[in-house]
């Protein structure tokens, strides 16, 4: 057993044997320059996934989410968001540092937005408000303890979004969870917006790189933002090529994921401080509340760390994640450390 259990989070899982292996082999070219053919292989096969034109190979989910809004916006404009979506709240403010724009949150449901609230936030411009331009979803939904937004969501934002000229933007960090929780091909999902990201980085394994997704000429556009943010990279076949090993070999397992995070949850549920209905969690996030009369969050934590289990505090409660690098048995070591400091 490794020191550490570490359920902090998707992002620490480290790349697969195989995929160190493509790393070094990989076949490279200057990307800047057009050149790099694991790179140009990596965006032809992300956009072909979610039937779309062309994509973009980005180094992270936050300059792919920032790249997304400035490509679809301008200053002086508003884009409504989900009011716990990560692009309002966990993203550092690039809306407004980056696009210009201000947002607009709307309450929600698990991450589902009702359209009658997204349609009595959308403004019509006058000399005194924004112009909205731009609604942004995100599926799975990460502060919603990694929620499933369904697709006749998309669908009525979708047409909303057609009535009232404004473009919809998916960050779909873990939109592959999404599917293989709900059964909906992620092109699907794909088909109600206008451009998406999805992590790479994350319960894929890859050690690093998103890739946003969208028609061909709105994303030679962004491939000009990304080069302006300074998210030009050289050789970067490297990244992309456990990238590909990302897509073609590590969807499917990411239902292990989803089990083993209900497994926990189930077995940690109904414990003294625990607040938390196993039936809500969906795919690989848990969040659950801690009111113990005893244990503020941080001394939990600090219980579990003792014990060889690592999670994270969020909000007041914690948060856990199951993943690729923790199997069966860091599931059944992390419930007994709960039970043997609670019980
Ligand atoms: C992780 C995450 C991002 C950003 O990705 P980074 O690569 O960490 O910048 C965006 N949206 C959601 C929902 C995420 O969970």
């Amino acid at each position: 057993m490794p020191p550490y259990s570490d359920f902090r989070s998707d992002t620490v899982t480290r790349p697969t044997e195989k995929m160190r292996k493509a790393m070094a082999e990989a076949a490279v070219g200057d990307d800047v320059l057009g050149d790099d053919p694991t790179v140009q292989k990596l965006e032809s096969l992300a956009a072909g996934i979610m039937g779309k034109e062309a994509a973009l190979f980005c180094p992270s989910g936050t300059m792919a989410n920032s790249i997304a809004v400035k490509m679809w916006t301008n200053a002086l404009e508003e884009v409504i968001v989900e009011e716990r979506s990560h692009i309002y709240n966990l993203e550092s403010t690039h809306l407004t540092f980056i696009s210009g724009v201000t947002p607009r949150p709307v309450r929600s449901t698990r991450g589902v937005m009702d359209p009658d609230d997204v349609l009595a936030n959308i403004r019509k411009p006058n000399v005194h408000t924004p112009r909205t331009s731009l609604i942004c979803l995100e599926n799975t939904h990460n502060i919603w303890g990694g929620a499933v937004v369904p697709l006749d969501n998309f669908e009525a934002i979708r047409r909303l979004a057609d009535t009232h000229g404004l473009k919809v933007h998916l960050d779909g960090a873990r939109l592959f969870n999404a599917s293989q929780a709900s059964g909906v091909p992620v092109k699907e999902y794909s088909r109600c917006v206008d451009s998406l990201m999805f992590c790479l980085s994350k319960g894929l394994s890859a050690p690093a790189g998103s890739m946003l997704v969208a028609d061909r000429e709105r994303i030679e556009f962004g491939r000009r933002l990304r080069k302006a943010l300074g998210g030009g990279m050289r050789q970067v076949g490297v990244l992309a090529a456990p990238g590909l090993i990302a897509l073609t070999e590590m969807v499917d397992r990411l239902k292990e994921d989803h089990a083993r995070a209900k497994a926990l949850a189930r077995g940690i549920a109904g414990l003294p401080g625990i607040v938390l209905d196993p039936a809500t969690v969906e795919t690989d996030i848990i969040i659950f509340g801690f009111e113990h009369p005893d244990l503020p969050v941080p001394a939990m934590l600090g219980r579990l760390k003792d014990k060889g289990i690592l999670a994270l505090a969020v909000g007041g409660g914690i948060r856990m994640v199951t993943h690729k690098d923790v199997g069966d048995e860091d599931v059944d070591r992390a419930v007994k450390a709960f039970r043997e400091i609670l019980g």
